[in-house]
């Protein structure tokens, strides 16, 4: 027998402190997860034991900290199933790859009366970017509508393709309704009709296999800080030839070849787009967290997530009032939900109270609200360290603002 996934939980010294008296319930990974202690100790000893600049030095410890950045960006081309770690950029999060993305290729290569396509619920970060070049270029920003479950409507999204479809942006998984897009499918659609694709994998990146190749995705990225790594590091994930094609995105140290005066050639990818001193241990940490995923097994965590997502779900909807948003058919480990009579923030504030931790309000998605007429929800979203009993306590506590606020 394999032991339990959940057993995991140990590792995390995050779940063990109280709330308010309370164990902590922690259901917010959806906006981050919590840090191992392998990531803990791995940055620590770095800081303590090792810690140099990277590139620069020829004294042993720059060296052995440049190797070790090197081998995260290994890790990261085998975590995503890349052909080569060159195709690896290192940025801040998801939001600054998708920025890098609008402002390098697409300035580049899309022009006046060209046309972008999102869909109707993604993350402020894969809407504005967008919608900024647009504007810039007097491109076309294109909405693929979804249906009343969250999904797609392939049908719509096949009739907004055209020669004129320069780009297409789409989550893989939405944060604020747990939608799991076709995007294998949304990527050939979109390869035919002659347009590149970026997916937002914010929310997959951690819970499920994702092979960029099978995908034949042409970018992919996502945030060290939702894969149980730290803050202030993510991947862009770009096809070499695109990469190379593409200019740089912030300039200064480290992305040139040569520096004169009259003319500058520049490093190519990655280092092209990494300008200035790359924020080294968070490198080094997002590595660590990546094996620690990987050790683990992301198809485990998909299954056992999956569980935890029918459970959560069957027991929420015999909660009288209370309405789940997003039932897609493919569907990560995020509910959204709404209750008669109560807002979200009420709902998120009383089940601090008991040590839960939920998120209430528009996720950084204020279309998809719209979309769904609710100004916002209340949402659950489950990690591997997760358990049955977990949401046990979740649903004793909604059932509770029931009798606080229910008719
Ligand atoms: C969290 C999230 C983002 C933004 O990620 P950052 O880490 O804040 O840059 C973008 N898209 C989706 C789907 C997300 O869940």
């Amino acid at each position: 027998m394999k032991p339990e996934i959940s057993n995991h939980r140990r590792d995390f010294p995050m779940l063990t402190r109280k709330m308010h008296g309370q164990p902590l319930i922690y259901l917010d990974n959806g906006a981050t997860t919590q840090k191992p202690l392998t990531v803990l100790n791995r940055m620590d000893q770095f800081y303590r034991e090792e810690y140099a600049t990277v590139r620069r030095g020829v004294y042993g410890l720059s060296q052995k900290a440049t190797e070790a950045c090197i081998a995260s960006r290994e890790t990261c081309r085998r975590f995503l199933n890349a052909r080569s770690a060159d195709e690896i950029v290192f940025t801040k999060g998801t939001t600054e790859a998708i920025n890098l993305v609008a402002a390098s290729y697409g300035r580049k290569f899309v022009q006046a009366g060209d046309e972008i396509i999102i869909s109707e619920i993604e993350h402020h970060a894969n809407i504005v970017p967008w919608q900024r070049l647009a504007e810039e270029k007097g491109a076309q920003l294109r909405i693929v509508p979804v249906n009343d479950q969250g999904e797609l409507i392939f049908s719509a999204f096949e009739k907004l393709l055209s020669p004129k479809t320069r780009i297409v942006a789409i989550a893989h998984i939405s944060n604020a309704l747990g939608t799991i897009h076709p995007i294998r499918e949304i990527i050939a659609m979109a390869h035919k009709a002659g347009a590149v694709v970026l997916i937002d994998g914010a929310q997959a990146a951690a819970h499920m296999n994702v092979d960029v190749r099978e995908l034949d995705a042409d970018f992919y990225c996502f945030s060290g800080h939702k894969t149980f790594g730290p803050t202030g590091i993510g991947v862009l994930y770009g096809k070499l030839a695109l990469l190379t094609a593409m200019d740089p995105y912030q300039c200064g140290g480290d992305m040139i070849d040569e520096v004169r005066f009259e003319k500058t050639t520049f490093a190519p990818p990655p280092a092209k787009f990494e300008a200035g001193t790359p924020p080294i241990a968070q490198i080094i940490g997002l590595g660590e967290a990546l094996r620690y995923i990987e050790a683990i097994g992301r198809e485990q965590i998909a299954a056992y997530e999956h569980e935890l997502l029918l459970y959560a779900t069957e027991a929420l909807r015999r909660i009288p009032g209370l309405k789940i948003i997003g039932e897609a058919h493919h569907k990560a480990a995020i509910i959204s939900f709404i209750m008669d009579g109560v807002h979200p923030h009420d709902i998120g504030t009383i089940l601090d109270s008991q040590g839960i931790a939920i998120r209430a309000g528009h996720h950084c998605a204020q279309p998809t609200m719209r979309r769904f007429g609710v100004p916002a929800t209340a949402r659950a979203s489950f990690a591997f360290y997760n358990t049955r009993e977990d949401i046990d306590e979740l649903i004793k506590a909604v059932s509770s603002v029931r009798k606080v606020f229910g008719p």
